[in-house]
């Protein structure tokens, strides 16, 4: 990697992902963080709590892979927020929803939630 980014980009990293991935090791979801987050631009990477969070809140529907759900992300997320929502996701998946059995009880966006008014809302206001 370290040969072909001194090669080929002169030592600066590249800013885009179709460059990102062409270097060994580097895979989307690394490239959109870089990205994002260096760049600013409005590039989302898919993880597991992004996965999982996005769909149980209805950002995203019936995602077959993490390619699917970032395609249906960008569409539906403003442009201007992308690269800080991809925060915002991994941050309510590691903290609120969280995998087994999520804090809807303190989730202050249950409101919007397609996951809480389908699955949760009874189980919450039963206990
Ligand atoms: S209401 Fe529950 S399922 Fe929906 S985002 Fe919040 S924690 Fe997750």
């Amino acid at each position: 990697m370290a040969k072909m980014l001194v090669e080929k980009y002169h030592s600066e990293v590249p800013g885009t992902v179709d460059e990102l991935v062409e270097l060994p090791g580097v895979g989307r979801k690394t490239a959109n963080v870089i990205t994002s987050v260096i760049f600013e631009q409005p590039n989302m990477a898919v993880d597991t709590h992004v996965f999982r969070v996005s769909a149980r809140i209805g950002l995203t529907t019936n995602a077959k892979n993490v390619l699917q759900a970032e395609q249906q992300l960008i569409a539906n997320i403003p442009k201007e927020l992308i690269h800080k929502a991809h925060h915002w996701l991994i941050l309510h998946g590691r903290y609120t929803c969280v995998a087994r059995r999520p804090k809807c009880e303190t989730c202050g966006i249950r409101p919007a939630c397609k996951f809480y008014k389908t699955d949760m809302k009874y189980i919450v206001e039963k206990a």
